[in-house]
């Protein structure tokens, strides 16, 4: 429905009042749409929400400046356009069209929770914005059928360090295995991230992967247990053991780990990304399910076993030494 136009009265105080009640009565026989709250990046609809809300003090007020969510709203427009076009030139949206549905399903309850009077059609992206969040998150809420809804803790969007390509990674091809999920997301923000995002920033999985493993004899390279990281289903945090070391708490070396890994198969000439597409579409997210996958996928894909996959990658991260 569209407003009618009425011309505007002299500002007085009685009038003034008036005029509040008129906008906030056809406010409310309006019903916002997503389409008046979000804006159209690409050929994807994104609603942002930004609002960070005290109890104790019942107030409600942005978890992020104006300024910094007009450049953090540029970073995110250009990233969908950005990572759909590589995925696009990799062919993985026509070798998934058949499961592929065009619009995502994001979250009516927890979106009608934050925002009592949104009624409208349900964005592709939902982009909420918050000081409590720690950590960026979109799988675990597609694990529980909120596909599209996207998480950022406020002090990265503050800073224009949201994972963006690494989050929409998840939101476009989520994945049952939390490594080849991760580690496709790490590798993505790594390769082609327009911004610096966790947990690579400024460096690469592998430079990760060396530093940590370089001379050091508690967590040398030999004591990475790919087969056990390929057994971590999505939602559990992609936890891992290197010698005597438990990677639960920081998960940034396993992090680092699959995305590297990932790397490897991906970029590797005689693996290439069309066989680990074949992989990956093996363990497709199911909202509430779990399903690594079996060992044996790997040969079956690969021709070869992980373990002789994961040989390969340990070479290759030995060849480039350690770092200065
Ligand atoms: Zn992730």
């Amino acid at each position: 429905v569209k407003p009618v136009q009425r011309p505007q009265p002299p500002w007085t105080a009685g009038r003034a009042v008036a005029a509040l009640l008129l906008i906030l009565s056809s406010a409310a026989a309006a019903r916002p749409s997503a389409q008046d709250l979000g804006q159209q990046c690409g050929h994807r609809h994104v609603v942002f929400d930004y609002t960070d809300h005290n109890q104790n003090e019942n107030a409600t007020y942005p978890s992020i400046s104006y300024q910094q969510q007009k450049i953090y709203e540029k970073s995110f427009c250009d990233e969908i356009v950005n990572v759909e076009t590589w995925f696009a030139q990799k062919n993985w949206w026509t070798l998934l069209s058949d499961e592929q549905p065009e619009r995502f399903v994001a979250l009516p309850e927890t979106y009608l929770v934050r925002r009592g009077s949104f009624d409208g059609p349900y964005p592709d992206v939902l982009v909420v914005t918050n000081t409590d969040y720690q950590l960026s998150e979109s799988l675990v809420p597609a694990f529980y059928g909120h596909r599209g809804r996207m998480q950022f803790p406020a002090r990265r969007a503050a800073v224009n360090e949201g994972a963006i390509a690494h989050e929409l990674t998840h939101v476009f091809f989520p994945n049952s295995n939390r490594m080849l999920a991760e580690g496709l997301a790490v590798y993505v923000q790594s390769k082609i991230g327009k911004n610096l995002a966790y947990p690579t920033f400024d460096q690469t999985p592998d430079q990760l992967v060396q530093a940590f493993t370089c001379g050091s004899k508690k967590t040398p390279l030999s004591a990475i247990n790919l087969a056990a990281l390929d057994q971590v289903t999505t939602p559990t945090p992609l936890g891992l053991r290197i010698g005597p070391l438990v990677y639960e708490a920081d998960p940034s070396p396993p992090y680092a780990i699959a995305g590297s890994f990932v790397g490897y198969l991906i970029e590797t000439d005689t693996l290439g990304i069309d066989l680990f597409h074949q992989l990956y579409v093996r363990t497709p997210l199911v909202p509430l399910e779990r399903d690594a996958g079996s060992p044996e996928r790997w040969r079956e894909v690969y021709g070869v076993s992980l373990a002789d996959l994961e040989t390969g990658w340990k070479r290759k991260i030995t060849n480039l030494g350690c770092p200065p």
